[in-house]
């Protein structure tokens, strides 16, 4: 049976994950070389053909799907301002991949593929077309499904929250505005609010939402801050486009309850203001991605351009 790759691409790992109509086969995880873009090149390639070694004789791959930390052009296949890849200049990644693998390759932003990803984990749970993927890590980045379709934007912007200023009095952000929701509830402006109402103790994130899940009082207060505005960041997504579930992901996720429970009281604090919220915003809409799956190189398998018979099975 035929297969396809999807590819997680990030600065210091790249994780290929082999599929066919069933679902997933193999994984594999080594470490991105991007002292060049040759370099990056053959570390890829490595990468899938380490993968593709695991299976089965007479398995044959079809396509690639790869999610990349930058700004794409996916008519062009070129990537530009992915930092971490060390690829700053318009690199064209697709043509490269595709000559050394010798089948169709697609790229796009690794957030858009990491909500492709949670959109099929969703709908394997329940029967929606539309969400709004929202990663909370060293930054605030989402992506959206809507119609069963991945939905770029004018510029592959489309749903890209964390940058919206939305305390003017805020910290100045990396991207230059003033107070962006990324400048105040990720990972790292949790933990430098933490740094400075705790400054004896300055915790890192994962230590605050302990902290805050164990009574702490002042981790508390920070975790619940963080949780006030990221329920309105997804109310935000909720009411801008309607759609049926967000999904939250990303490394400050990982707190597991010490994260979900003040979210969901935060949640519940504003549904208690309106009754437009309450019916905008219930519990279920908000779904948390289990960390052990990697909705990077699942959603990227989705977006590998060859169809295969499974996908034309039921569903939308
Ligand atoms: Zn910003």
């Amino acid at each position: 049976m035929n297969v396809r790759v999807g590819l997680d691409i990030g600065g210091t790992k790249t994780a290929a994950l082999v599929a066919d109509g069933t679902g997933p086969l193999v994984e594999v995880t080594r470490p991105t070389d991007v002292a060049s873009p040759a370099r990056l090149v053959a570390g890829i390639v490595a990468t899938v053909r380490q993968a593709l070694g695991q299976l089965e004789p007479g398995r044959q791959l079809l396509a690639v799907g790869a999610g990349v930390p930058g700004l794409i052009d996916p008519a062009g296949g070129t990537v530009r301002m992915a930092v971490n890849l060390n690829l700053v200049e318009p690199y064209p990644l697709r043509d490269a991949l595709e000559q050394a693998l010798g089948v169709p390759v697609a790229l796009e932003n690794d957030v858009r593929v990491a909500a492709l990803g949670a959109f099929h984990w969703a709908r394997s749970r329940s029967d929606i077309g539309s969400l709004a993927y929202l990663s909370i890590g060293t930054g605030i980045a989402a992506g959206l499904v809507l119609d069963g379709k991945l939905y770029r934007g004018a510029q592959g912007m489309a749903g890209e929250i964390g940058h919206i200023p939305i305390d003017s009095a805020g910290p100045r952000c990396g991207c230059g505005q003033y107070g962006c929701l990324e400048a105040i509830a990720a990972g790292p402006a949790i933990a430098a609010f933490a740094a400075t109402a705790m400054p004896e103790r300055r915790p890192s994130t994962a230590e605050v939402f302990a902290l805050a899940a164990a009574g702490q009082p002042d981790a508390g207060r920070v975790v619940a801050r963080a949780a006030g505005y990221l329920s309105r960041a997804v109310y935000l997504l909720l009411m801008t486009y309607d759609v049926e579930q967000v999904a939250l992901g990303g490394g400050v996720t990982r707190a597991g309850a010490a994260f979900e429970q003040p979210l969901r009281r935060a949640m519940a604090d504003l549904r208690a203001n309106s009754p437009l919220t309450a019916t905008m915003m219930p519990d279920d809409k908000v779904v948390i991605i289990p960390s052990d799956y990697n909705a990077g190189a699942r959603g990227a398998v989705f977006l590998a351009p060859a169809p295969l018979p499974a996908d034309r099975q039921g569903g939308r």
